[in-house]
């Protein structure tokens, strides 16, 4: 059975189609610039359409009505949705709902399940959230002790995100460890541009560090993570700062970008360290640093860990930050294994969309 995954972004669509059970990969893609000037694909619905026939140009596919179904990524599932779901007009209706909570992104994952439909009207698709994962999180890790009326009145509350990733490696380093997953307390780090850590009991993640936006948490490529909020306050009335001056500098001008006032980039920031830059350092210890912090609160809360998993960009390729952390870790328990597992989100996409449709038929 052939399963398409399409993750779409404002103005692009990546896309891979596997092969399963097998779980072979057969092709993927990415069409960008949707929508931009002078660009050619003024459409998500033209860029699917170049999805698919790239598939054809390139013999992947003999005829469309192969793809048996569409996994999208989907950002954002709110409370509505712990599990992947078969679209139909009621679950979209829900992810609209949603874009409440991911302006950014519900609305472009929402684009390209319409113009899948516009396109291949008769084919399944699935929706997958990156939320999903972390609905397990029990009440007193997912509120904010904020007055409890906001909470009712616009579920103000830790989501997090990444899901998808975390459990795609939580399943491998089952395996790796030989181990039923039902067995394992688990701690996995997923370090890209975005940067999120989970605590993960027997399958089941029971805390997170992003939140109710990607913003909280971990030291990010150009998020700050946690941070004093009356700081943000004092901020905006020091420098008399609208709310999307303030949200810009937060998400697009902090973290390792804010302190090095160099790059968001780890490669570059070491480069610049071999040279003495001190701001690149500093940036860095404190990636580290807080890093550290969070594994050390979940190795708490999960009372011992049998493995640490680091993944993503900075996670899968920088053996010199794993080590630095790692060496803390292997002061507290000699037990503790460290995972480098390489992420795959869309293969977890595809397996959940084979799982669910499976199952219908
Ligand atoms: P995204 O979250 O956008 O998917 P990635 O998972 O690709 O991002 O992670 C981006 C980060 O990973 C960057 O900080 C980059 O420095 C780091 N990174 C990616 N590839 C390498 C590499 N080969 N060596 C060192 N760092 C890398």
């Amino acid at each position: 059975m052939k399963i398409l995954t399409i993750n779409c972004g404002s103005s692009s669509i990546k896309y891979k189609l596997y092969d399963f059970p097998t779980g072979k990969l057969l092709s993927k893609g990415i069409i960008e610039r949707i929508g931009e000037e002078n660009s050619t694909i003024s459409s998500h619905t033209e860029g699917m359409q170049k999805v698919f026939s790239s598939l054809m140009e390139s013999k992947v596919l003999e005829n469309l009505d192969e793809i048996k179904a569409i996994g999208h990524r989907v950002v954002h599932g709110g409370e509505k949705f712990r599990y992947p779901q078969i679209i139909n007009p009621e679950v979209m209706t829900m992810i609209e709902e949603c874009a409440k909570l991911a302006p950014l992104h519900n609305p472009a994952n929402l684009e390209g399940i319409k113009a899948v439909t516009s396109t291949l009207p008769k084919v399944k698709q699935v929706a997958v959230f990156d939320t999903a994962f972390h609905q397990t999180i029990p009440d007193y890790a997912y509120l904010y002790a904020l007055p409890l009326e906001y909470y009712d009145k616009y579920r103000i509350r830790r989501y997090g995100f990444h899901g998808t990733s975390h459990q795609y490696v939580a399943i491998q380093a089952s395996k790796i460890l030989r181990k039923p997953l039902s067995k394992l307390k688990l701690i996995t780090c997923h370090l890209g541009n975005g940067c999120s850590i989970t605590a993960i009991d027997r399958g089941r993640s029971i805390d997170t560090s992003m939140g109710f936006t990607p913003l909280e948490g971990l030291i990010m490529g150009t998020r700050c993570g946690d941070i004093d909020v009356a700081s943000v306050l004092y901020l905006m009335e020091k420098e008399n700062l609208s709310i999307p001056c303030v949200d810009e500098i937060l998400n697009k001008k902090s973290g390792l970008l804010g302190i090095s006032r160099i790059s968001n980039d780890v490669r570059v920031l070491k480069e610049e360290i071999k040279k003495g830059n001190k701001q690149a350092r500093l940036a860095l210890d404190m990636f580290i640093y807080r890093i550290k912090k969070y594994i050390g609160a979940y190795y708490f809360i999960l009372g011992g860990v049998d493995a640490i998993c680091f993944t993503a960009g900075i996670g899968e390729n920088n053996p010199d930050i794993i080590r630095k952390i790692s060496k803390s870790i292997c002061k507290v328990s000699s037990k503790t294994k460290i995972l480098v597992i390489p992420t795959d989100e869309e293969y977890i996409i595809a397996s959940l969309t084979y799982r669910i449709v499976k199952r219908e038929n």
